[in-house]
């Protein structure tokens, strides 16, 4: 049984309660099962009736999903959790739950590359508006709303410029029309920051990223209240299939158990990393709410209890120089996605926002020249030695 006064990290390790009540097997089972059997049939119709709790059938409900499920909703502070085959169909679910045809949503113009695109190009063609605007101005998200408005959605820290919104001033706003807040928290995780307890109404995690933490699967979570949990998975989840396997939810609670001391980790490298590149002579700026010299940092002090593992920087050179520091590189992998164990680098520009106009990027405030550093676990002077000798092959 979980207890009240555990800590986070003791959460993180039993917060599953995965302990096999047949077998005592420590490490929860992975019920790889499709369906379940009904003891006769009027099980299966009180089943059906929604009468008896039960499972029926691993698109609806499965044992390994549930487990994740009562762990992701523990660590976030939250009645009930939700989890999805990535964190674009836990997005998808989000809005085609809230919105129907002829309604709209605001969102942050500085959010994940492929969120973006959703929002983007798939919405408007089931007839809902995305609104975006810069939400680190709390004024245009605001001004955006109208009485079509059916949910207010901000990514902070930001991908991939770590802008940083503010979750009580949104709320603020969300509560004052009666709109739901959701805060995507795949950069921060529940490790760091909890927009629960900020005000906000649904968390939203690419579990991709820093909860898998190994690089080894996609997935995605929404954790909220219990009524609007069960409202997601009846009303979209249920029918359009976004379900997870059971075993990239195992490989989920697996990972679940090391993230507060992979983030800690992740945090104090991106620190060392962010510090080094400030002093490097051939860097123009860089991007680290961790900085004192970061617009965000204050805000993110009040609403993260750490300031991450992503790190952006520019050089001061041309995008030919930005491609040749890439190759350069030795132990940062080139790469897409983060908050894995290994250090991964990219270009957002060109490979995660590509789906962004020139003129969505400068309002987004992405620089044509930024590249993205998810600093991983390793040693960070192998880290910051390995950003050196490729900074001293441009300019
Ligand atoms: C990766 C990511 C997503 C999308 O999640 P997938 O698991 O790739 O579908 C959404 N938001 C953020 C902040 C991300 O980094």
């Amino acid at each position: 049984m979980v207890k009240k006064e555990w800590r986070f990290d003791t959460l993180a390790v039993h917060g599953s309660e995965g302990i096999d009540p047949h077998t005592g097997a420590v490490s929860p089972p992975i019920y790889q099962s499709s369906t379940f059997a009904f003891r006769d049939s009027a099980h299966g119709e009180a089943l059906f009736k929604g009468e008896a709790s039960g499972y029926i059938y691993s698109r609806l409900g499965n044992p390994t999903e549930d487990c994740l499920e009562r762990e992701m909703a523990f660590l976030e502070g939250g009645e009930a959790a939700l989890a999805f085959s990535s964190g674009l169909s836990a997005e998808a679910a989000l809005v085609m739950t809230l919105c129907s045809s002829g309604d709209n949503f605001v969102t942050s113009i500085t959010v994940y590359g492929g969120t973006y695109a959703l929002w983007k190009s798939f919405m408007p063609r089931m007839g809902i508006e995305p609104r975006d605007v810069r939400a680190t101005h709390l004024d245009a998200i605001e001004a955006a709303i109208d009485d079509k408005t059916r949910l207010i959605f901000v990514e902070t820290p930001a991908n991939p410029n770590l802008d940083i919104i503010d979750i009580r001033g949104c709320a603020d706003i969300a509560k004052r029309h009666n709109i739901p807040l959701a805060v995507d928290n795949t950069f921060a995780t529940s490790a760091l920051q909890r927009p629960l307890e900020h005000g906000a109404d649904v968390v939203v995690h690419s579990a991709t990223k820093y909860i898998s933490g190994h690089g080894d699967t996609v997935a995605g979570i929404l954790v909220g209240t219990r009524e609007f949990m069960d409202r997601v998975r009846k009303e979209t989840l249920n029918h359009v299939g976004f379900c997870i396997s059971p075993f990239n939810a195992w490989l989920l609670l697996r990972g679940l158990k090391t993230l507060p001391v992979r983030v800690r980790r992740h945090c104090k490298n991106a620190m060392r990393v962010a510090q080094y590149l400030s002093f490097h002579p051939k860097v123009k700026k860089v991007y680290y709410p961790g900085l004192r010299i970061h617009p965000g940092h204050e805000i993110a002090r009040s609403q993260m209890s750490d300031f991450g593992g992503m790190v952006a920087f520019e050089i001061k050179g041309t995008r030919e120089d930005g491609k040749k520091l890439m190759d350069s590189m030795e132990l940062c992998v080139l790469a897409v996605s983060l908050g894995d164990c290994d250090t991964l680098i990219c270009h957002p520009a060109s490979t995660t926002h590509s789906t962004y106009t020139a003129e969505q990027l400068a309002e987004a405030g992405i620089s044509e020249t930024m590249i993205r550093i998810s600093v991983g676990v390793e040693d960070p002077r192998d880290i910051c030695n390995d950003l050196g000798q490729a900074l001293k092959r441009i300019g």
